[in-house]
């Protein structure tokens, strides 16, 4: 199996290596021609939500990348990788625009919202939970389902071939949530 991971800016280096870890392949999208190669997911990885959507259009990638998630290709984003697919944005401006989720962004505080917890993922059991800067989803509405929940907060959800988390699973040693993507990509 092979993963396309968005590697314009931020936290990719480490989806790769869950990747590799779980037995996939994985292929790094820089620029338009990277998207010509076939692939069963994309990872967007976290880092900054304004950022990459500026890349992402600079880069001519924004309509193709939009089009093939609307299309169906399992897409797992991960902290602003969850704001970039969020249809509402609060503190934030309109991206992708594809997931029936509201978004909060940079919700835990901008500096001191960094934290590690542990909880329910998808009633699979607990996972470490690790969140940096991190939005919260303050509503999962139409079709998106919610998969955990920290202190009251959705922090993880799943709309059909999307999945989103509001935390890092690449940071911690659990494969859980990555399993569950790839199982996504089957
Ligand atoms: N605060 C960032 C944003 O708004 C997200 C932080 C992260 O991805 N770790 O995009």
């Amino acid at each position: 199996m092979k993963i396309a991971v968005l590697a314009l800016q931020g936290a990719f280096i480490e989806h790769e290596k869950k990747l590799w870890q779980l037995g996939a392949q994985a292929k790094e999208i820089r620029q338009r021609r990277d998207l010509n190669d076939s692939f069963d997911g994309l990872i967007i990885p976290g880092g900054e939500s304004t950022v990459m959507d500026k890349l992402l259009r600079e880069l001519d990638l924004f309509d193709d990348v939009k089009t093939r998630i609307k299309e169906g290709l399992p897409t797992f984003g991960t902290c602003a990788g969850l704001i970039l697919l969020a249809k509402r944005v609060e503190n934030g401006g309109e991206h992708l625009s594809l997931m029936d989720i509201a978004a909060c962004r940079n919700a835990y505080g901008r500096q001191l919202g960094s934290f590690s917890t542990e909880e329910d993922f998808a009633g699979m059991g607990k996972i470490p939970m690790t969140f940096i800067r991190a939005p919260y989803i303050l509503e999962a509405y139409g079709q998106a389902e919610p998969l955990a929940n920290v202190d009251g907060k959705i922090v993880a959800a799943r709309q059909d071939n999307m999945l989103v988390t509001a935390f890092h699973p690449e940071l911690n040693d659990d494969l859980t949530v990555h399993k569950y993507f790839l199982d996504m990509c089957r």
